[in-house]
């Protein structure tokens, strides 16, 4: 299926590793100009690299905090008009509500719901005027079921999703959608990290630990990264015009609701 954004442009924050890399992989793969950011220059390097083995687009870098205002003025300043934006950030760390200061509830929101949603306001409009754009948030399962260690990114999370949801309606009669992409567990370095910490936690291999965080997911497995970008290129395509304040779950079936 030819998904009709060949030529278009999109920045894809936190790209250089994971889920925000298999998305701007996707998109090149399918002619899209990408603008990838990362904080690490030799990562980036190395994914924008590893892009161009593959496909035939520019594809220009920038190394930046884009939890920072500076950050975001560089990723804007490489790319003023992009017709596709993808938001993306390190995830706050877990721990319990007893332990966390106001300033960690600060920083959360500002990481995972304050950024996007200033991403969104410097591009949105000029997406509107030109009568295409495709904006998706990188959020969580946790959004539609609340993760016991993760109080920080339930609530950010959730907070943007409600935020955005009025805009997703605006901006669809000119043909720009917002939407939020849901991962479950999906196999990289985030949450390979995470296992390795629970299985020292539990005394336990990390093969062991791996297996049962496997098997608590109906699919039997963890989530590739490259579904992810398929999933998340498809969002961005021309077809997907008509969806648009939604909230699209990739978790290999763990949420149990039929709705
Ligand atoms: P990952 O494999 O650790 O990759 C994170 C990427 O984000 C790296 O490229 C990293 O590069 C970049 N990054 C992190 N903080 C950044 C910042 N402040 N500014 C710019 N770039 C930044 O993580 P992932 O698994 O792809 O996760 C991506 C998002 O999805 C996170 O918010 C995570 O919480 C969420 N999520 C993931 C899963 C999962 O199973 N993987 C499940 C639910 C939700 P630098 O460190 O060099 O900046």
């Amino acid at each position: 299926m030819d998904l009709g954004i060949a030529g278009r442009t999109a920045i894809v924050c936190a790209a250089s590793k994971g889920l925000g890399r298999a998305c701007a992989m996707q998109l090149a793969k399918e002619g899209v100009n990408v603008v990838i950011t990362a904080r690490t220059l030799a990562d980036l390097e190395a994914t924008a690299s590893d892009i161009r083995k593959v496909a035939n687009v520019k594809v220009e870098i920038v190394a930046c905090d884009v939890t920072t205002e500076e950050g975001r003025a560089q990723i804007l300043k490489a790319c003023p008009n992009p017709d596709i934006l993808i938001n993306n950030a390190g995830g706050p760390p877990p721990g319990d509500f007893k332990d966390f200061s106001l300033d960690d509830w600060r920083k959360a929101v500002e990481w995972n719901m304050i950024t996007p949603i200033a991403l969104i306001k410097s591009t949105v409009y000029g997406m509107m005027d030109r009568k295409f754009g495709r904006i998706l948030n990188i959020t969580s399962q946790s959004v539609k079921a609340p993760i016991a260690s993760l109080e920080l990114s339930n609530g950010a999370r959730a907070g943007l999703t409600g935020a955005i949801a009025v805009m997703a309606r605006r901006a669809v009669r000119h043909n720009v959608t917002i939407n939020n992409i849901l991962p479950g567990p999906f196999e990289t370095d985030r949450l390979k990290s995470s296992t390795k910490r629970m299985a020292e936690l539990q005394g336990k291999s990390v093969d062991e630990i791996a297996d049962k965080r496997k098997a608590e997911v109906p699919a039997g497995r963890f989530g590739q990264p490259d579904e992810f970008g398929a999933a998340a290129a498809f969002m961005c395509s021309s077809h997907a015009g008509f969806i648009t304040g939604q909230n699209l779950l990739l978790d290999g079936g763990i949420f149990p609701g039929a709705l």
